[in-house]
């Protein structure tokens, strides 16, 4: 069994019942368990600003899946909670599962980058990931604390 972490968000619909679900549904893949899951925080919009807050949170598994076949597993997961890819890149969702890392695993290639390349300038990633793994070194950005004590995470609250 392998490490792995996984990016929660949404913004639109019932953003709070969609992760709840998707933690579920990550819990119920084959030859996985859910581990630990961050809270929920709410978080402005980030790359496309004229949008709704995004509810964003963390998932911490241990998993047998190799890493292309968790993508498969997670974009199966996006479909299931109505998630329909219109080419906009970074605009409104119902449910956006990203890989974020795989002990021991880098990797680049059309599919899958490991880790998520955009880890290091995303205050909604690092605060909740900090929450389960403040320790952890990503290959080729650095520790997660590190990181989180470089971003503005001001706009990022936890939800109640
Ligand atoms: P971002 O990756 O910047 O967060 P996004 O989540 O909005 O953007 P999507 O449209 O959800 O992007 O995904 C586009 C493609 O990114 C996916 O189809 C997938 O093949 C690819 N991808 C590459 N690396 C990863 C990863 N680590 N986790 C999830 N998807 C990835
Ligand atoms: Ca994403
Ligand atoms: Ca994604």
């Amino acid at each position: 069994m392998t490490r792995a972490f996984v990016a929660l968000g949404g913004n639109l619909g019932d953003t709070r019942a969609a992760l709840r679900k998707a933690l579920d549904a990550l819990d119920a893949l084959p030859h996985t368990r859910l581990v630990a899951h961050s809270r929920f925080y709410r978080t402005p919009p980030w790359g496309l600003r004229e949008q709704p807050p995004f509810l964003n949170a963390v998932a911490a598994l241990e998993t047998a899946l190799g890493p292309h076949a968790l993508l498969d597993a997670l974009l199966g997961i996006e479909r299931a909670a109505g998630r329909v890819r219109d080419g906009e890149r970074w605009g409104p969702r119902t449910l956006d599962l990203d890989l974020l890392h795989v002990d021991g695993v880098v990797l680049e290639d059309q599919r899958l980058t490991l880790p998520h390349p955009r880890i290091a300038e995303r205050a909604f990633v690092l605060l909740p990931l900090a929450e389960l793994a403040p320790d952890l070194e990503l290959p080729g950005q650095g520790r997660v604390e590190a990181l989180l004590a470089a971003v503005d995470h001001a706009g990022c609250v936890v939800e109640p």
